[in-house]
């Protein structure tokens, strides 16, 4: 079941960077900085006090990260939109039946202990769709 939009995900080549504009220069607070290791990532997470949706900013960590491949193709820039949900492998499995590709077969570890899976885009109109559940709330 849909709960809200969980974040925006946002390639940057330079965390630092992107920190001083969401944080210093927009007014974002920072929640924290996290590596997620499979996908070759460090990301920052931040918000507009406590609200949702977050802002995670994510620099590749080597060249094989998918969002390295990403920057290289299309530039810095949005990259996927992260939808909150409850009960996440039933939301997947009904996606599934209905016909819907994923990337995820099962849902995996994402940032921040949540469970997370991505839909495929060629399915979802051009527009990278992550489903994530938090864990414990
Ligand atoms: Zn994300």
């Amino acid at each position: 079941m849909l709960k809200e939009i969980d974040h925006l995900g946002i390639a940057i080549s330079n965390l630092d960077e992107g920190v001083r504009l969401y944080k210093d220069l927009l007014g974002f607070d920072l929640e924290g900085y996290e590596e997620v290791e499979d996908q070759m990532v460090k990301v920052a997470m931040l918000n507009a006090h406590g609200k949702t949706p977050n802002i995670e900013l994510l620099e590749p960590t080597s060249s094989d990260s998918p969002i390295y491949k990403f920057i290289e193709k299309k530039g810095e820039g949005i990259h996927h939109i992260a939808l909150g949900v409850e009960n996440i492998e039933e939301v997947l499995e009904r996606l599934k039946k209905e016909g819907v590709r994923v990337i995820d077969e099962v849902p995996r570890m994402g940032a921040g202990g949540k469970k997370i899976a991505f839909l495929h885009p060629k399915s979802t109109k051009g527009v990278l769709i992550e489903l994530c559940e938090k864990q414990s709330e």
